[in-house]
């Protein structure tokens, strides 16, 4: 959601949004810049000033939720960085990435290019959050590529939210460093998760996938330096071309090498940037990557670990597992086809990713 108040001469800042005057008056308490919108008028307080009168605009910001989040900037648009009622909010840290996975959904350009978010407008933006928000994402790029800055905002998140779930979505190859580890195991929320790929049973196919020499040395070392330190992990395994002959390899690896693992996330790949670019190499039909997988799945459950399906149809996938299935495409990004609309199970069906849905449209099948 985005808005752009032509008159806005202010600096760029961080507000929280008020429908309700009593919430405005929770958010005065706090002490914490807002807008406030009512009877036809947006306003930004403390400033008490006039962002707009617009009805287009007031309709607008109306189908928002009071507690959410907005930065506005010096041009004067105005931008959601947190929404109040959904589960799926995150702080971007940086676009780079010291891998470069070939069927990363992130372009290149970047991975190289992309600006570092501040770490004051990010704990900001953390002040403005609700402290009984039920969940929070820490992604990238590689969020760790800021290096040790990172700490202090990870610290203000522990001793603000001590009741959130924080999942951190990173390649873990920086806890191959102790003092990362140790840092890390000072400063997170308890109760936090580190979601880390692996890409293959041995480092040749996943260096091949990363991209990056020693990359699988260093993330199978540093996701053991957070299990011994006491530290969450799920284990996130994206399917593609690669390494879908290795996945029943991949799962006996992980029952005898990394024990303790949270749970495993099998992934169906998102068809954009990286992935885009490469894909005669990666891509795979989320039907027959589901076939392919199924001897590993049945292996990691048989032997007690929770798995987790995500990104998969319901139609790519046989009934008896569609329990693993998640429904975990962000809404902004899901997509169903014309044949989904005579489906009995579009309900609690995940959909297709918007960049995937043409190479999968003619896989889908209505269940009848
Ligand atoms: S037909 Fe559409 S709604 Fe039904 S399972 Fe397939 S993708 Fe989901």
């Amino acid at each position: 959601m985005s808005i752009k108040f032509p008159d806005y001469k202010g600096k760029y800042k961080i507000v929280s949004l008020a429908l309700d005057e009593t919430v405005k008056e929770d958010l005065q308490e706090k002490e914490l810049p807002l807008v406030y919108a009512k009877s036809g008028y947006i306003r930004l307080f403390p400033e008490n000033i006039v962002l707009s009168d617009s009805p287009s605009h007031f309709a607008e910001i109306s189908t928002c939720n009071d507690y959410d989040v907005f930065e506005i900037w010096e041009n004067g648009t105005m931008h959601r960085k947190y929404n109040d009622k959904s589960n799926d909010n995150y702080f971007y840290i940086t676009g780079k990435c010291n891998s470069n996975c070939l069927m990363c959904p992130s372009p290149d350009a970047a991975r190289k290019n992309a600006p570092d978010a501040n770490i004051f407008d990010l704990i900001d933006l953390a002040r403005h959050i609700p402290v009984d928000t039920p969940h929070l994402t820490i992604t990238g790029g590689e969020p760790f590529m800021v290096g040790e800055k990172i700490f202090p905002f990870i610290s203000f998140l522990k001793e603000k939210f001590a009741h959130t779930e924080f999942l951190f979505l990173t390649n873990g190859r920086i806890f191959a460093v102790e003092k990362y580890w140790r840092k890390f195991k000072e400063c997170a929320p308890s109760n936090s998760i580190v979601a880390i790929p692996v890409h293959g049973s041995y480092p040749e196919i996943h260096d091949q996938i990363t991209r990056a020499d020693n990359s699988f040395r260093q993330t199978v070392q540093g996701v053991k330096a957070l299990l011994k330190s006491g530290i969450r992990v799920e284990l996130r395994l994206v399917v593609s071309q690669l390494n879908i002959n290795d996945f029943t390899n991949i799962a006996r690896f992980i029952l005898r090498e990394l024990k303790g693992i949270d749970y495993v996330s099998i992934i169906g790949m998102e068809m954009t940037g990286n992935a885009r670019v490469n894909q005669n190499q990666v891509w795979i039909p989320y039907r027959k990557a589901f076939s392919s997988i199924k001897a590993a799945v049945y292996m990691l459950v048989e032997n007690g670990m929770d798995v987790k399906l995500y990104n998969f149809p319901l139609c790519t996938v046989e009934r008896s597992f569609w329990t693993l299935c998640e429904r975990s495409i962000s809404p902004n990004k899901v997509r169903f086809a014309e044949v989904c609309n005579s489906c009995k199970h579009r309900e609690d069906c995940g959909g297709v990713f918007a960049g995937t849905m043409q190479l999968e449209i003619d896989e889908l099948e209505a269940i009848l």
